[in-house]
């Protein structure tokens, strides 16, 4: 194939040769223990896995220690997960042990695998991005710390997957995890007439809006925003930096629960608002934290064996969720945003 200088490596060029050989032909896999999967080829052929969650920011030494254990065990394959845990492929069963041992004594616990809590999946947060109402990694560290026993052993009625998105963006799959964290805005835009001629294409910040709360103002060649339309989403912040929507005092934490992509048993399910607002507390997000583990642990009590999150929820009622784990329903968790009629029809929160 002719070699280009743009797009991904092609990635079959990346695997190894078992990998290679039995594309296609996985037949099954096997929880070995929470930190150990192994895949079953038709032929025969197994591949065993070890992952470790990582905090996804890291050191470049963390990376050169990583591919220096996939040089000693796995034969130089190693992968990175969607959930930020660190994958060991390993061909040679032998290899398992000694390459755990290493992990551990590096500061990195096996687990993650089977009726456990993966790693969380998250985004960027203050760390690098430009519109996050909380910050990704501090919250994620917070909150895994807290419920750590979940990671390493296998407590839970079923998995138990965690995001967090720091914006509506969403950049973390937070609407198909079981409980997630998605940090909101909740004020408007304020617009900075001053700047805005000179740093930003007025039609474009109209057309960025979703719910066309902004039109122009020509006399001062800037922008108004109508805030009773304005839904805090930030798009015209990500088109101009005129228009930040970042608020210390009103950003915060809203958690969604029963979000699914597995379709066994149940389809694949969309995840609906539980608490509405936390504020953010840094360092280690107090409030946050014990109203995850609360969740996590009414659900680890409460669930049958196999049930997930939002299955859980469908068989007792949404009613009885707010019942068993005590956390209000207010009017906040409505919509009643009148102003657009398509979010209205496919909103992810309880309807008016
Ligand atoms: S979720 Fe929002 S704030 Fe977070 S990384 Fe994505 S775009 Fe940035
Ligand atoms: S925050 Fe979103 S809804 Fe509000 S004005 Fe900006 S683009 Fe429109």
């Amino acid at each position: 194939m002719v070699k280009t200088d743009f797009g991904p490596p092609k990635y079959l060029d990346m695997m190894s040769d078992l990998c290679k050989r039995n594309y296609g032909k996985w037949k099954y896999h096997e929880v070995l223990d929470t930190g150990t999967l192994v895949h079953v080829s038709e032929s025969g052929e197994k591949l065993y896995t070890v992952r470790a969650a990582t905090p996804r920011l890291m050191h470049i030494d963390t990376v050169r220690a990583f591919c220096d254990l996939a040089d000693k065990y796995c034969g130089g394959f190693f992968r990175f997960t969607s959930r930020h845990s660190v994958e060991f492929l390993i061909e040679d069963e032998a290899n398992i042990e000694p390459l755990k041992a290493e992990l551990h004594a590096m500061g990195y616990t096996p687990g993650g695998v089977g009726n456990t809590i993966s790693n969380m999946l998250h985004t960027q947060g203050w760390i690098h991005c430009h519109t996050p109402a909380i910050d990704a990694s501090g919250i994620v560290k917070s909150v895994m710390d807290e419920v750590f026993e979940y990671y390493k052993e296998a407590k839970l009625p079923a998995r138990l997957r965690l995001a967090l998105a720091c914006c509506l963006n969403m950049c973390g799959a937070v609407h198909c995890s079981d409980v997630a964290i998605v940090g909101v805005h909740r004020v408007p835009p304020k617009v900075q007439d001053d700047k805005i001629s000179k740093m930003c294409e007025i039609p474009n910040v109209v057309a960025a809006c979703p719910t066309r709360a902004i039109r122009p103002e020509p006399a001062k060649k800037s922008v108004v925003v109508n805030d009773e339309r304005c839904m805090y989403c930030g798009n015209c912040y990500t088109m101009c930096p005129a228009m930040p929507i970042f608020d210390p005092k009103n950003d915060g934490a809203a958690i969604f629960v029963g979000g699914k992509v597995s379709d066994a048993r149940h389809p694949a399910m969309f995840s609906k608002l539980a608490v509405p607002y936390i504020p953010n507390e840094p360092p280690r997000w107090p409030t946050l934290v014990k109203t995850i583990r609360l969740l996590i642990d009414v659900y680890a009590k409460d669930a049958k064996e196999g049930e997930r999150y939002g299955e859980w929820i469908n068989r007792i009622g949404w009613e009885k969720f707010f019942q068993v784990t005590g956390l209000p329903f207010t009017d906040k968790h409505i919509d009643d945003y009148i102003f657009s009629v398509p979010t209205f029809r496919s909103t992810a929160t309880f309807k008016w």
